[in-house]
């Protein structure tokens, strides 16, 4: 077990709340929850807690609150800034949601299903699936992430573009305030102008405010034709051009439209098995293309046919492939969802999940791979990500034949260099991912004081003692 300032008889009474089995204390148990995907932060903690109740997540909050004991929530632990992580100090416990999974109720006259906080995304997907409904929260992390998780950390992903980030998609949440209080705002309206909209702090604060463990989500009707494409371009420029041919023949029926580089297929079928091109010859840029319609008298084929059609006119695209079946289209949303897995094999990448505003993402791209590589000579430019959005996930894999450890030690300088040239295009260095630990230190390079007074004055009303992920976000 790891070694601890916390005194043995807190930890019994912490474990004494989930019972025997669910509070796991050998390193070799603990280990999973105390390391991230990337490696990149990894902890210890004397303690990881499931608890299978709100009611269990109340005792243990209280009494750490009462004992100063620092708690971090954990889903799914797919989160990329390191906040879902303790530090190496063995003094922060984990609440895991692994066992909060009940779907409470789906609805389909109502359009919603309330859940708990630990139910994995795919398995929320395959809920509404089955009343013919569509939760349209889609990334790459769908098969591990857990809904609490999406919801603190207010994920975004593909589908932002029709139908908004999770906040869009959260009617009400019930949380377990630092203190121990439950706060049931389980509420299913789409209007409630009762005073302040108090779900909206947990939503996308990162586990600094409440655990959440459970919510009502929104369901939306589910589309009767879905067609996915896969364009060859030229450049950016020109994917900025699709994207609003697209958007004029599809408006909200454009449910993705998502860029990769040339560099970034390559890895994909370099390293995952089984991948083809599905284009015949190299491009060097790409958009996935995703139209849903709930229509049978404009399906999503036509608009689809039709909008290339207007992009060859016009020489936007210079080839593109529609999927002829759902398997074509898995396999081209597959080559999306592993372009970030599939830098890991080709050593350290340097990540930035950054947005501009769409029109200046060309010029954006330009000058931010020409100052990297002046920066680190050879470094490989993989940007990719949700367009229509603005949002570029900007990450450079090492040059070739390079140290990683050295190369991943020029991680705050690459930053810098990007994060200036996100500013400059009036954008942010936190598109979707948040803050975490990893960007904590740059939070006042793009926050007045007045916005981190206000949100120290948040943190210390819902948290007075400071138990809830410490050292996250503020
Ligand atoms: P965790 O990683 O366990 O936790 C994330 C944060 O939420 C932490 O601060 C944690 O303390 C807190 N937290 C977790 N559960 C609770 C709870 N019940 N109550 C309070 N706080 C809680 N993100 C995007 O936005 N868009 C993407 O397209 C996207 N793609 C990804 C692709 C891959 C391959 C990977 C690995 C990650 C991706 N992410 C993306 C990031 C990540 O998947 C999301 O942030 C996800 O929402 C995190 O969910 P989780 O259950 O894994 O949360």
């Amino acid at each position: 077990m790891t070694e601890t300032a916390i005194d043995s008889a807190t930890l019994d009474a912490l474990a004494a709340i989930v019972g025997p089995g669910n509070a796991l204390t050998a390193d070799e148990d603990t280990h999973p929850y105390c390391i991230e995907m990337r490696d990149l932060f990894v902890g210890r903690t004397p303690l990881v807690l499931r608890p299978g109740s709100a009611e269990e997540v109340s005792q243990i909050l209280k009494l750490a609150n009462e004992r100063g004991i620092a708690i971090v929530p954990q889903g799914g632990n797919t989160g990329l800034v390191g906040a879902q992580v303790p530090d190496e100090t063995g003094a922060e416990i984990i609440v895991s949601t692994d066992r909060l999974v009940a779907i409470r109720s789906v609805d389909p006259v109502e359009n919603t299903m309330t859940v708990e906080a630990g139910v994995i995304l795919e398995t929320i997907h395959a809920a509404a699936d089955e009343v013919d409904r569509l939760f349209p929260l889609t990334l790459a992390a769908q098969g591990s992430c857990r809904i609490g998780g999406n919801i603190s950390t207010n994920a975004g992903g593909t589908a932002v573009l029709a139908y908004g980030n999770t906040r869009a998609l959260i009617l009400g949440l019930e949380v377990v305030l630092p203190t121990g209080e439950i706060w049931n705002g389980l509420r299913s309206l789409h209007k409630d102008n009762t005073g302040y909209d108090l779900k909206q702090l947990f939503i996308g604060g990162e586990g600094t405010l409440g655990i959440v463990t459970a919510a009502v989500l929104k369901l939306f009707p589910k589309p009767r034709s879905q067609e996915v494409a896969l364009a060859g371009l030229a450049d950016p420029a020109k994917a900025l051009e699709l994207l609003n041919v697209a958007q004029a023949h599809a408006g909200p029926l454009l449910t993705g439209f998502e860029l990769m580089p040339r560099r970034g297929i390559e890895f994909v079928l370099k390293h995952l098995p089984g991948a083809r091109d599905p284009l015949e010859g190299p491009h060097p840029w790409y958009v996935l293309v995703e139209i849903s319609s709930n229509s049978d008298d404009i399906p999503a084929r036509q608009l689809l046919e039709s909008l290339f059609e207007e992009a060859f006119e016009k020489e936007i695209a210079a080839d593109a492939v529609v999927a002829e079946s759902v398997a074509q289209a898995e396999a081209i949303w597959q080559i999306r969802h592993s372009l970030s897995e599939m830098q890991k094999p080709e050593g350290g990448s340097i990540k930035h999940d950054v947005s501009v505003p769409v029109s200046k993402i060309p010029a954006f791209l330009e000058k931010g791979m020409a100052a990297a590589d002046a920066l680190i000579p050879g470094i490989r430019p993989v940007p990719f990500g949700h367009m229509g959005d603005g949002n570029i996930h900007f990450n450079f894999s090492q040059p070739e034949g390079a140290d990683k450890a050295e190369y991943l030690a020029r991680w705050d300088e690459l930053n810098a260099v990007i994060h200036g040239i996100v500013a400059e295009f009036g954008g942010s260095i936190s598109a979707e991912h948040g803050i975490g630990k990893l960007k904590r230190k740059l939070l006042p390079d793009v926050k007045s004081e007045i916005e981190l007074d206000l949100m120290r004055r948040i943190k210390a009303a819902f948290d007075p003692n400071g138990i809830l992920n410490p050292g996250r976000v503020l």
